[in-house]
């Protein structure tokens, strides 16, 4: 009878520690899913760096990332709202430092946490009890770690499998990767090469993108085509080479000359653009004004010492729900003819289309 209920009992513990299993497995491979199906930096971020925390029941995650380049920055300069992650968001150029925490072996670390050896890679916490810190590893290279902190102090002890937090730890070097090298496609295909701001490619997708939402909002959207006068005299006097500079120096100009919101393409050639969302026309003009006068003081630097100067002409146009431009097409049409005019009547000047 006795052994009966100490063999019934044993059995239940093993069901519950099978049921348990599976349910963690379970969670594991259904965060996998969710990190695999993830195409774009933002969103793998949030899946990591949030996702995960309540999916675990963690106290604290955070990422370390080795970006000795600052692609990944400069692949999250671009986004407008900061995400509430960004501080659990960690970069290095060196890939000593990620080392550090692993020596050779680059498995994954299961410690107490020691806030005189840990502090760097949970910024935000100090009341952290034990730690898994999970190497990220492609190839031969270390990418990153990711960094799993609880309060409990024997969540992650060095006795406890590691296997699923490797699995893990090696899908997410992936679709790291992964990420990484689409959203470098993407930009590839959307900027210039020659002066690095956006390509016409790139504003044709806005331009459809700000024409609908400042319909939407019925609130004007300003559009400046940009044209440099006699350009053709610079590459005929000193050469393409010293043309290519000037676009460069212009293109520079411009992009920190405009507000966080603006955008700017190179159009073709000389010729650039700009979207002014919410601007009116009055507050176009003034800022257009500021360019050109911008530009016409500037001393364009050639070869050794050598300086010239280089004006151009602004054509604008203005979307609004009062006016006769209501679509892509007539603000593009109305803002080239306008800068058509500002030739015409002698270059070095704007032209307003209404
Ligand atoms: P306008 O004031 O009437 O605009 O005169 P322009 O000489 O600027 O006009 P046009 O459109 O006739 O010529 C534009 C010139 O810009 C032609 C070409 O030599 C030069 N250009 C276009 N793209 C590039 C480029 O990528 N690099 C260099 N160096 N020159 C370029
Ligand atoms: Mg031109
Ligand atoms: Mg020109």
């Amino acid at each position: 009878m006795q052994d009966n209920a100490t063999l019934q009992a044993r059995l239940d513990e093993f069901l519950r520690i099978a049921k348990a299993n599976e349910r963690k497995q379970i969670n594991f491979q259904e965060c996998e899913l969710d990190l695999l199906a993830c195409t774009n930096l933002i969103d793998l971020l949030h899946i990591i760096l949030d996702e995960h925390k309540v999916r675990f029941q963690l106290t604290d995650v955070t990422l370390l990332i080795h970006d000795p380049e600052y692609e990944f920055q400069r692949l999250l300069e671009g986004e407008k709202d900061s995400p509430s992650w960004q501080p659990k968001l960690l970069f290095t150029d060196s890939v000593q430092l990620i080392n550090q925490y692993f020596s050779t072996l680059r498995k994954p670390r299961l410690i107490t946490y020691s806030p005189h050896q840990h502090a760097f890679l949970f910024p935000d916490q100090q009341d952290l009890g034990s730690i898994a810190l999970l190497p990220l590893v492609r190839g031969n290279a270390v990418i990153g770690s990711l960094n799993l902190g609880s309060r409990n102090p024997s969540r992650f002890q060095s006795d406890i499998g590691t296997q699923f937090l490797q699995h893990l730890a090696a899908v997410m070097s992936a679709c790291l990767e992964n990420v990484r090298l689409q959203e470098h496609i993407k930009l590839v295909g959307l900027r210039d090469p020659l002066t690095a701001i956006n390509n016409r490619r790139f504003f044709d997708q806005r331009l459809g993108e700000e024409v609908s939402r400042a319909k939407r909002l019925k609130s004007p959207l300003s559009c400046m085509f940009i044209d440099l006068d006699h350009f053709k005299r610079v590459n005929d006097q000193y050469g393409h080479q010293v043309g290519d500079a000037v676009l460069k120096q212009v293109a520079q100009l411009l992009n920190e000359r405009l507000r966080h919101n603006d955008i700017l393409a190179r159009y073709g050639g000389e010729e650039f653009v700009i979207l002014l969302a919410d601007t009116d026309q009055e507050v176009a003009s003034v800022i257009a004004e500021q360019i050109r006068h911008l530009i016409a003081k500037t001393k364009f630097i050639i070869s050794n010492g050598k300086t010239l100067q280089q004006t151009l002409s602004i054509g604008l146009a203005t979307l609004t729900h009062q006016s006769d431009i209501h679509d892509e097409k007539s603000l593009i049409a109305k803002a080239d003819q306008a800068v058509y005019a500002a030739k015409l009547s002698g270059r070095n000047r704007i032209k307003r289309s209404n």
